[in-house]
């Protein structure tokens, strides 16, 4: 199955509203792009960017939901919130989530169950530490998460997983693209035993960690890799532009 590649920046804990004319000049910089491209800003972000880049070629996604739809949760968004605010995906156990706060596959797993019920597309984040790497455990790991993270019942348009090395993100060290293509092939076998192979074709699965204009193309080629989660390169349309270009 031919799978569209997805360029999905997430910006973290970064940005402001002055910030919101980088996703302008993004999309004024790739208007008909051949890849689908989302930006992932900061909870106070997402309403405004939605609402400038109504129309356009760049969707608009959180970072994290909680997996209840409402209620007590104090300083938490709910799935929902997102949805209204103009979101269509959100990324959900990112390794920074899962280190910051103590997020468990079965949180994960419910997290991404809440973008679901919210209309939402989940992005499941999975990866081993540079410990589990060097212990030759990174596909037990990452299978290990696969199987704990991903709710029942997905489908090729809600499930997008994306592959990132803990070690590899903000650190400006990347996987070789040999260690990529192994670990993608694994995963999507690993979805393929749980789901059929119809989904597991159609999934996308993305690589992060350390992408950057110079090296996207390259890891973008690699079988399996249906684009890519940056983070720091996306904050900036000069940097991410180029990494689009490179997703289409
Ligand atoms: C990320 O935060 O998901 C990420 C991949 O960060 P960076 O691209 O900065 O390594």
């Amino acid at each position: 199955m031919a799978r569209r590649k997805l360029a999905a920046g997430n910006w973290k804990m970064n940005g402001t509203r002055a910030a919101l004319a980088e996703a302008e000049a993004l999309a004024a910089a790739c208007p008909a792009p051949g890849c689908d491209v989302l930006l992932c800003p900061p909870a106070t972000l997402i309403a405004a960017m939605a609402e400038r880049l109504r129309g356009g070629p760049v969707r608009v996604g959180g970072q994290d939901c909680h997996p209840a739809p409402s209620g007590a949760h104090t300083g938490d968004i709910a799935a929902e919130m997102l949805a209204d605010a103009g979101a269509v995906a959100v990324i959900v156990g990112h390794s920074e989530r899962r280190a910051d706060h103590g997020e468990t596959d079965a949180l994960v797993r419910a997290k991404a169950e809440a973008a679901w019920r919210a209309g939402l597309t989940a992005i499941i984040c999975v990866g081993e530490t540079e410990a589990q790497r060097d212990a030759g455990k990174a596909l037990e790991v990452v299978g290990a998460q696969l199987d704990g993270s991903v709710p029942d019942g997905p489908t090729p348009e809600r499930l997008v997983i994306a592959y990132e090395p803990v070690w590899a993100i903000g650190s400006g060290r990347t996987p070789t693209l040999e260690d990529i293509a192994q670990v993608h092939e694994f995963m999507r076998a690993r979805l393929a035993a749980r789901f059929g192979d119809a989904l597991a074709d159609g999934v996308r699965l993305l690589y992060g960690g350390s992408v950057k204009p110079g090296n996207a193309a390259q890891i973008f080629g690699v079988p399996n890799v249906d684009g890519g989660l940056v983070g720091g390169a996306s904050l900036k349309a000069a940097d991410f532009a180029p990494i689009v270009e490179a997703a289409s």
